[in-house]
């Protein structure tokens, strides 16, 4: 009678854990899989299977661009990298405690739009005005649930403001003065808009302001086909993020481009274009040139490949990065997660600012392509 609860109890187990094992990548981030045994009474060991539980992983981006080795000093590549890996770390800590990866994502964003070295929070660029204006959002896998905003002049952390639109209103995406408003209600941290001002940013917007005076067969898109802002950074920051529980969420925040106006709204606050999370399938967070992003619905697409064509998460980026992306004419990249973990960063510029960390503690952080 006890030999035959055990028996039933081990099918029941086999049967319980059978699609869990299962992968869709051959990535070396997933060497971590917890193997599940359980010991019976004689002592004997059995293997139920390759159990995910307890996986988690965190990729970060800092922006894509043309980022190359000989216009950086030393100094300056310490800096982002020492950013980079303070800020991945915060949301690694979080994960490792248990936490959600909804936490993970917004508070590792935190830490990068809180630096000057970024194009999002404090680090924003100017637009035409010369004021600055945030755009961010932030998914949850589990749910599918979003919140983003746009346009916002005095919020600190764009990200916060993303995630208590999730919470704590009926909507997706908030703009400009209402988004500003809405922040205040919910207590956010509001700054003077002074407190967005850079000087490197200034004379970006100073630099691009000559070179349109000067040609003067200009027309409206100059703005963004000028190769000062093609070819520069795109220092966006976001983050994608696995939790223990095997939910996944990601989240981007930006200043958009340099010189934008009329209230420009980039991919980074737009679901599915600048972030996108499925826990079925992948959690995205972009950065580039935004108008090719949104044409080509570039984080979702990702998910898509994933859900409909089986593709592995490799194979789905660089599908929508290489080809579709490079087609249409657009720059940039991503960083995505798969729902075991697997961690993919895939651009089409010369470089981008990215780090990960795997549930094994190991960290890698890159900025150029051949890393
Ligand atoms: N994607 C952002 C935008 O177009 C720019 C960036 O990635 O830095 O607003």
């Amino acid at each position: 009678m006890k030999k035959n609860i055990y028996v039933l109890v081990i099918i029941v187990l086999l049967f319980s854990c059978k699609d869990k094992g299962e992968r869709i990548d051959s990535n070396p981030n997933e060497n971590f899989n917890i193997e599940n045994k359980i010991t019976l009474e004689d002592g004997s060991l059995i293997k139920l299977s390759e159990e995910k539980a307890g996986t988690f992983s965190i990729i970060i981006h800092g922006g894509a661009g043309t980022i190359l080795k000989k216009n950086m000093s030393p100094e300056k590549e310490a800096a982002y990298k020492a950013k980079l890996e303070e800020a991945i770390k915060v949301g690694y800590n979080i994960l490792k405690n248990g936490g959600t990866s909804l936490d993970a994502v917004q508070k590792t964003i935190n830490i990068m739009e809180d630096s000057p070295l970024f194009n999002a929070g404090k680090g924003a660029v100017f637009t035409n005005a010369g004021t600055n204006e945030h755009d961010a959002s932030i998914m949850d896998g589990s749910t599918l649930n979003a919140g983003a905003s746009a346009g916002t002049t005095i919020v600190k952390n764009p990200i916060n403001l993303a995630r208590a639109v999730m919470e704590n209103s009926s909507h997706i995406m908030l703009s400009g003065h209402g988004a500003n408003t809405f922040a205040k209600e919910q207590g956010l941290q509001i700054v003077n808009p002074n407190y967005f001002y850079t000087e490197r940013h200034h004379k970006s917007l100073e630099k691009i302001k000559e070179k349109e005076k000067t040609e003067l067969d200009h027309d409206d898109k100059l703005t963004f086909y000028d190769e000062d802002i093609k070819d520069s950074k795109f220092g966006t920051v976001g983050c994608a993020a696995l939790d223990k529980n095997g939910n996944l969420a990601a989240g981007t925040s930006t200043g958009g481009m340099t010189n934008k106006r009329w209230g420009r709204i980039g991919d980074s606050p737009i679901i599915g274009a600048g972030t996108y999370a499925n826990n079925k399938t992948c959690a995205v967070s972009s950065t580039g040139w935004g108008e090719y992003f949104i044409r080509g619905m570039v984080a979702y697409d990702i998910s898509a490949l994933m859900a409909y064509k089986g593709l592995s998460l490799k194979q789905a980026s660089q599908e929508v990065i290489q080809n579709k992306l490079t087609q249409l004419g657009g720059t940039g990249g991503i960083v995505a997660i798969d729902k075991n973990g697997n961690m993919v960063s895939e651009f089409n510029t010369a470089g981008m600012y990215r780090a990960t960390m795997n549930a094994k503690g190991e960290l890698t952080i890159g900025i150029y392509k051949k890393e």
